[in-house]
């Protein structure tokens, strides 16, 4: 099939190049001329795991532009892969949605039959109340009728997501066209999972409820996680003592310094927010983000155990990135933990294999070093999971462990929740 994808970010980008190499033609439409280029030439702007290899294979399949219009007019399919970022009272934005379908639906004009499909991630009812409008307005046209409307939510993780997105636990579509429906069961057929089709807002909706589940289930472990260590357990046995009930499971159940992303945050706060609308609590989720809000600055708390007075103390900090393999920042739990060590007056070293850049950004005015250089520092706060984390000389130094990095354990050792 010919695919345009709008929006070449994490989820745009890697599901064009896996698309790619399932044999379909894919061009990406994105508004960043740095990105456009750069998938012009075969790489990859943002760094994910297998993804580079991914655009280099399949390079004759796959092309990048900045125009929207010749991008519909040459493809069967038009997935929305645009940014849904939160707005200041936690709200979604949906701006680029707005700007995207507008530019879709003027092309859909010239079209005989199209199908829009919104991967990204939207509050119940968006498509069927936003989107379809903005796309009938702007066309002429009518959905389900002159061109077919699907949601296809992502469930990908970043860091695993070329992995994720070719080998997915399941595939949801949703739809209440037929013949949209054949299309994607016939783009998917390769892909060795359960399909569940649904309505558009039901798809919509199972996005929200599984983020909002796991967001969960990490800040459930972090509160147990917390108990424990003032209770002397480790929470990481009573984690696989937990997890190997099957009516549980074993993953998100890694007691730390708490998710951050670029998708639990905004999407648990759009959720709540969307309740309140309806005048429904949503007392649980309300507490899930407290928890979380409050689970970086126990790093902070465990290391004045060490150092009681911050100021002028060098302080290291291992990892900036939200998780390990990504040089996402958004909404990292190294932001709310810098910006306090900030305020204290600490000296802040910090380094992370990919991120740095990222985060320069955000705080230009700290030291930025390799990993040899944050270990000479007063004491050293662990706050991704990145694999090379595990192979320093801890040996003799205060270190605050917020990920679990066991090998640190050979330093005078604190761990977040064990
Ligand atoms: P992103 O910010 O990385 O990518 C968005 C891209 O859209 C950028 O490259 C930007 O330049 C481009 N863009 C903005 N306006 C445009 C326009 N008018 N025309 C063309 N391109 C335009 O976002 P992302 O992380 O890929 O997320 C996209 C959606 O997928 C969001 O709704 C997100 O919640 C959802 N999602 C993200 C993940 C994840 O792990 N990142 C996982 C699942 C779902």
């Amino acid at each position: 099939m010919n695919i345009n994808i709008l929006g070449a970010g994490y989820v745009g980008l890697v599901t064009g190049a896996c698309l790619a190499g399932h044999g379909h033609n894919i061009i990406w439409v994105d508004i960043d001329q740095k990105k456009v280029q750069m998938i012009n030439n075969g790489k990859s702007i943002i760094y994910e795991p297998e993804l580079n290899s991914l655009l280099k294979k399949n390079k004759r399949r796959i092309k990048a532009t900045n125009y929207v219009d010749s991008a519909v007019k040459d493809s069967d399919i038009t997935f929305i892969c645009l940014g849904t970022p939160s707005k200041k009272d936690g709200g979604i934005d949906l701006s680029y949605i707005k700007k995207g379908s507008e530019e879709i639906g003027k092309n859909l004009k010239q079209k005989d039959w199209h199908i829009v499909i919104i991967k990204s991630t939207v509050l119940p009812g968006t498509t069927k109340d936003f989107v379809i409008p903005i796309l009938e307005k702007k066309s002429g046209k009518k959905a389900n009728v002159d061109f077919g409307v699907a949601v296809n939510p992502e469930f990908l993780r970043e860091g695993k997501a070329v992995k994720d997105f070719l080998e997915p636990d399941r595939i949801v579509i949703g739809t209440n066209n037929k013949k949209t429906k054949n299309v994607l069961e016939k783009l998917y057929q390769s892909f060795n999972c359960p399909k569940i089709f649904t309505g558009l807002s039901e798809a919509e909706m199972i996005k929200y409820a599984s983020n909002a589940f796991l967001a969960t289930k990490i800040s459930f472990i972090n509160e147990i996680g917390n108990l424990c260590k003032k209770l002397g357990i480790d929470t990481y046995e009573v984690a696989d003592g937990i997890g190997r009930d099957r009516r549980i499971g074993r993953a998100f159940l890694d007691s730390g310094v708490g998710w951050g992303g670029s998708c639990f945050p905004k999407d648990v706060k759009a959720l709540i927010a969307k309740a309140k609308e309806t005048g429904e609590k949503t007392r649980i989720l309300e507490e899930v983000v407290k928890v979380n809000d409050l689970q970086p600055l126990k790093m902070i708390e465990l290391l004045k155990k060490y150092i009681p007075n911050l100021k002028g103390k060098k302080i290291g900090v291992l990892g900036l990135a939200f998780k390990k393999d990504t040089d996402d920042i958004r909404e990292s739990r190294s932001i709310p933990i810098i910006k306090r060590l900030i305020e204290e007056k600490a000296f802040v070293k910090a380094y992370d294999p990919k991120a740095i850049k990222n985060f320069k950004k955000l705080f230009p005015n700290i030291k930025y070093c390799n990993s040899n250089e944050v270990m000479k520092s007063d004491a050293i706060l662990i706050l991704t999971d990145w694999d090379e984390f595990r192979k320093l000389n801890y040996k003799g130094k205060i270190v605050v462990d917020g990920r679990h990095i066991l090998e640190a354990k050979k330093g005078i050792y604190e761990g977040i929740c064990w």
